[in-house]
């Protein structure tokens, strides 16, 4: 009995000892990455992107890189008017593929935002009280998980123009760049690139200017790393592509018999389809233009493949008598500098002309050419080439193309010498170009505003 009792004394002191070795030994934890998250909600769709960056501090300024992007199904959440918990349960799948995806002890810290774009600029206009309930359904579905959730709100157009300028600036190292010597440089201000976003309803132009700003409604300033940045940015509502193209059939219809087909320069020869008049008006893009008799006549399209018409159509959605006697004005009696710089066009700018080949810095002639030759094509062949693609969207490319080209040069005056300062790109630093991230880095104090030379690293 005596040996037993020592046995089992000898093992707890041998048990004992090791417990206390082993809380003894120092366990390093690997540098380890914190997580950040920002829903896009777009007029046509929403995206969540998933960011990351290092918890170790001695690295450059471009250190957020994108973890991941989730594409919600289903059209953007403006769109759910009608049934504004379903907008909210829209979003389910990809928060929950953000809680695959960033580990769970990471969770709690991470900032999660939802930013919601022109789509819902609209629907605010028409229907505040109906937006706001979209808003409260989404924030409640957001609020369910363990994330740090920071809100749902309508950003406006100027921030929109903003945050995507910041977003591509700091992805290329334009602000700061972490020297081979080991400190932190200003590359030249002349390295700072241009925005050029097109989304389905609002388009933005952002850009700084030779000269200063006269127009205060179309600055914004901001001080980054102890420099002051001041920039042009403006955001036409109703020019993003899906609303310019609405305005460019209001434009087509007009005046017209709408008891015969209507032609329609812009759509692929041999495309024909029957639509409610009303549909045309149903946007406070075009609302105004309703003739008073509209109610629910059916009216015949037939597609002409008419690149040049199709221009002109276009052009004429823009105001340009607006700007008489102006000399810095875009269209719409808007103030516009003159553009200078490089540009980075992105978004719908890119989706557009990836399509039709055009995003390797083709010279303007070859790219009015590839568009002219994509819109004399017929809708079959058109069709059978793409078997991938929606429907509508095939149909939309010859006038989206048309669309880019008008807005770039008629309305941004952008000309043959310097078309090739734009580069139409998605991602820089394999990261989504857009105004998401500018959005993060600057509501969660990532960009100080105070220089960081001569430290070796920031802090966040
Ligand atoms: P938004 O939803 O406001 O961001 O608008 C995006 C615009 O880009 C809309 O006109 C969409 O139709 C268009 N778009 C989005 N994704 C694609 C894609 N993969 N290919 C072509 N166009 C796209």
């Amino acid at each position: 009995y005596l040996l037993v009792l020592l046995a089992a004394s000898l093992i707890s002191i041998i048990l004992a000892l090791i417990l206390r070795l082993a809380n003894n030994v120092e366990v390093t934890p690997p540098p380890g990455e914190k997580y950040g998250m920002v829903f896009d909600a777009g007029s046509s769709h929403t995206s969540l992107f998933i960011y990351k960056w290092p918890t170790d501090k001695q690295n450059n300024t471009g250190v957020v890189s994108q973890a991941h992007v989730c594409d919600v199904k289903g059209p953007g959440i403006s769109s759910y008017a009608e049934d504004p918990p379903a907008a909210a349960q829209s979003l389910v799948a990809c928060l929950d593929e953000a809680m695959a995806i960033i580990p769970s002890q990471s969770q709690r810290e991470a900032p999660v935002y939802l930013g919601a774009t022109a789509g819902m600029r609209l629907l605010s206009l028409e229907n505040p009280t109906t937006s706001d309930k979209v808003l409260r359904e989404v924030s409640k579905v957001i609020s369910r998980y363990p994330f740090n959730f920071r809100g749902a709100r309508i950003i406006s157009g100027q921030e929109e123009g903003a945050y995507g300028w910041i977003t591509i600036n700091y992805l290329l190292e334009s602000f700061m760049k972490y020297s081979f010597s080991g400190r932190w440089v200003r590359p030249t201000v002349s390295n700072i690139y241009g925005a050029l976003d097109l989304g389905g309803a609002s388009t933005q132009i952002s850009f700084i200017p030779k000269e200063a700003v006269e127009d205060i409604n179309e600055k914004s300033d901001f001080k980054l790393y102890g420099f002051p940045y001041s920039i042009y940015t403006h955001s036409f509502l109703c020019y993003g592509q899906n609303q310019a193209l609405k305005q460019m059939l209001v434009k087509a219809v007009t005046g017209q018999d709408l008891k015969q087909p209507v032609n329609i320069p812009c759509y692929p020869n041999g495309y024909t389809a029957t639509v409610p008049l009303e549909s045309l008006y149903d946007s406070p893009c075009t609302a105004a233009n309703a003739p008073s008799t509209s109610g629910s006549a059916q009216i015949a399209i037939v597609g002409t493949g008419d690149s040049a018409k199709c221009r002109a159509l276009i052009k004429s959605i823009f105001n340009f008598s607006a700007c008489s006697g102006q000399a810095s004005c875009s269209f719409d009696g808007v103030y516009q500098p003159p553009v200078i710089g490089n540009f980075f066009a992105f978004s719908a700018f890119f989706y557009t002309f990836d399509f039709l080949n055009l995003t390797s810095g083709q010279s303007l002639s070859t790219v009015n050419t590839a568009i002219n030759t994509f819109c004399a094509r017929d809708w079959s062949e058109i069709q059978s080439s793409y078997p991938k693609e929606k429907a509508d969207r095939l149909r939309d490319y010859c006038a989206n193309g048309n669309y880019v080209l008008s807005l770039l040069l008629d309305a941004y005056k952008f000309n043959e010498d310097n078309w090739n300062s734009i580069s139409f790109m998605k991602q820089a630093s394999n990261t989504d170009i857009g105004w998401t991230l500018g959005y993060m880095l600057n509501l969660t104090n990532m960009i100080p505003s105070e220089s960081v030379a001569p430290m070796k690293a920031q802090n966040y």
